[in-house]
């Protein structure tokens, strides 16, 4: 494989994560689920609620654990660097189907021209991908993959200042407050169900604001008085398969056309491990996940 040097903006940057726990006096709870997975303490540990304040330069709400690589990325930097590495052409338009052709596949757009042509045709276009399989004749032996389905949600910017400039790393728990990145902290996200378009929404900041509070303690009179409604945010989908865990692999009824769909709300940590397990594959090298992981993920 190529090296690929992210720059900037675009590399992930480590800044850690503390995951805030979803109710107080869980904590002997999660000390034994630690204490039983026997995680190393540098990788993750357990904080309680000032420790877990200090590292986040915030009053938070409760304690909880912490994992000291946890990475904030943002992704139309990264994906504008990834698309210009050596080896990666962009071909704009829509895939409506695919078709054996000589040793491989060819790739046909809405008005059945051809669109490229490859031995190997990797899926990767979210809950698109059923359709294109149906469109193919090759949705039947997908049960779950046909169950694929989009849900929308969105995320909201917050300036910074009415946060004292933010957290220092990233806060999860029911919900999530990102670190300034210049143009804001991202708070989210909202689950909206049934939905015929993404957009942002008053509803939606209200609740994205509230999940951002219930992480918090302490008063902050800025945020509070942010309306719901004003503020900048980025809404989009999610393509959800049941068990939430994503399709993954090649089809074994159409030897070179594989899927990498389904990532739910974790995508930036899926992509980087399914695009490793996909390279593995096709290059023949002992494959990053175990043998039931592997089989959980496979397309069917
Ligand atoms: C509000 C919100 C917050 C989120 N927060 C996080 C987070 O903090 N961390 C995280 O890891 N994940 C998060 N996610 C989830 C993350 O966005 C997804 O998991 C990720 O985008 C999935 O990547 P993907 O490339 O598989 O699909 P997508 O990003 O959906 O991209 C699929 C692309 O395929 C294109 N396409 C579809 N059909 C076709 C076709 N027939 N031909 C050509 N192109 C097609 C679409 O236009 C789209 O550009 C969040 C999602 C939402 C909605």
């Amino acid at each position: 494989a190529l090296p690929i040097c992210l720059a900037g903006d675009a590399a992930p940057r480590v800044c850690g994560t503390v995951q805030v726990e979803r109710d107080a006096g869980k904590s002997a709870a999660l000390a034994g689920t630690l204490e039983t997975l026997a995680f190393p303490p540098d990788w993750v540990r357990q904080v309680d609620r000032d420790e877990a304040s200090a590292l986040a330069g915030l009053p938070l709400a409760r304690g909880g654990v912490f994992f000291s690589q946890g990475m904030l990325v943002q992704p139309n930097r990264l994906i504008d660097a990834l698309l210009e590495t050596a080896g990666v052409t962009l071909l704009p338009g829509k895939a409506a189907r695919v078709e054996p052709a000589g040793q491989g596949w060819r790739v046909l757009d809405e008005q059945g021209a051809e669109w490229v042509q490859a031995q190997v045709v990797i899926l990767a276009n979210a809950a698109g991908a059923r359709d294109v399989l149906a469109g193919s004749g090759l949705l039947d032996p997908l049960p779950r993959v046909a169950q694929m389905h989009a849900l929308t949600g969105e995320v909201t910017l917050v300036p910074a200042a009415a946060l004292s400039g933010g957290p220092r790393c990233i806060v999860g728990g029911e919900g999530y407050l990102l670190p300034d990145v210049g143009e804001g902290c991202v708070v989210g996200s909202t689950y909206v169900h049934d939905a015929t378009e993404a957009r942002v929404s008053a509803d939606g900041q209200r609740v994205t604001l509230a999940k951002a509070a219930g992480l918090l303690s302490g008063h902050f009179p800025d945020f509070e008085a942010l309306v719901p409604g004003s503020l900048p945010g980025w809404a989009g989908w999610r393509a959800v398969l049941p068990g939430r865990l994503p399709a993954v692999g090649e089809l074994q009824h159409a030897r070179g056309v594989w899927l990498a769909v389904g990532y739910a709300s974790r995508g930036l940590s899926w992509s980087a491990l399914m695009g490793d397990l996909i390279a593995a594959r096709l290059a023949g090298e002992p494959s990053p996940l175990e043998t039931d992981l592997a089989q959980l993920i496979s397309p069917r």
